[in-house]
């Protein structure tokens, strides 16, 4: 074992290690002992440059294949017949079972940094209805993954998320953008908890930010339970990221079918 250790000290012997590993799996090595722990994890830096390395664990392809987490059939479209009885519809993906997990093509995720492939990041690969890429704009015109926060909270999510992104403002695309199905679930989680506990049907009158949601008007109040100003401009709740007001939404959603957004 000490020989072991030793050799794992080495930093080149720990980089070609680490390009035969899963991300998590170099992490669970560097939890085994003191010593792991110290050549593997003790500099954040060293961590970095080895789990750019590791490979994808095939966990996200495995998880399209059982229907698990987010992929449960329950969630996916429900086709409606000439007798309006309805029944969910699996998508059938006839080369779903032929995939394989490109595990050394893999790159990190957005927000956890596990390295994973185009087969295992997380979206839906059945053809849409509709074609609805960015998350907050949709044909039904109904608010989605959308938070809006007081004052102090916004300028507290802004100054986290300043510097962490190319662009500004949420350009959050359904199908390009890279992130684990872990990470995508816990968004969801996030959206969810959000949506229930701290938006309602208008009935404020005026005391908090309301956007049109469909045919009925929301009222939004922040994490902190605070009531919004009107003017604030929504978040995304995916890269927390704000999106344009949303009286230019129209025009995006315009842009969108015009086919400026997807590709
Ligand atoms: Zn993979
Ligand atoms: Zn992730
Ligand atoms: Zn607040
Ligand atoms: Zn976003």
């Amino acid at each position: 074992m000490a020989s072991l250790n030793r050799i794992i000290s080495l930093f080149p012997t720990l980089q070609s290690l680490a390009s035969f590993v899963s991300t998590i799996d170099l992490f669970s090595l560097a939890l085994t002992n003191k010593s792991n722990y110290a050549y593997i994890l003790s500099s954040q830096s060293t961590f970095n440059s080895l789990r750019r390395r590791c490979i994808c664990d095939g966990r996200g392809l495995l998880d399209r294949q059982t229907f698990a987490g987010l992929y449960n059939c329950n969630q996916l479209d429900v086709v409606y017949n000439s007798w309006s009885n309805s029944w969910s519809n699996e998508p059938i993906e006839v080369r779903l079972y032929n995939a394989n997990c490109d595990a050394a093509g893999a790159l990190p995720c957005r927000k956890c940094g596990i390295n994973i492939c185009e087969e295992c990041r997380h979206y839906q690969r059945e053809p849409p209805d509709s074609i609805e890429p960015r998350p907050h704009i949709n044909a039904a015109q109904e608010v989605r993954n959308v938070m809006c926060l007081c004052n102090a909270c916004d300028a507290r999510v802004e100054a986290k998320v300043r510097g962490q992104f190319l662009n500004e403002t949420c350009d959050c695309n359904v199908y390009k953008r890279w992130i684990c199905h872990k990470c995508a679930k816990e968004e969801q989680k996030f959206t969810r908890k959000y949506y229930n506990e701290f938006t309602t049907l208008e009935q404020a009158e005026g005391l908090t930010k309301y956007i049109r949601d469909s045919a009925i008007f929301r009222d939004f109040f922040c994490l902190c339970t605070a009531t919004v100003p009107q003017n604030t401009r929504p978040r995304c709740t995916w890269c927390k990221r704000r999106h344009l007001p949303e009286n230019q939404w129209r025009l995006e959603w315009e842009e969108i079918l015009a086919g400026e957004d997807f590709e």
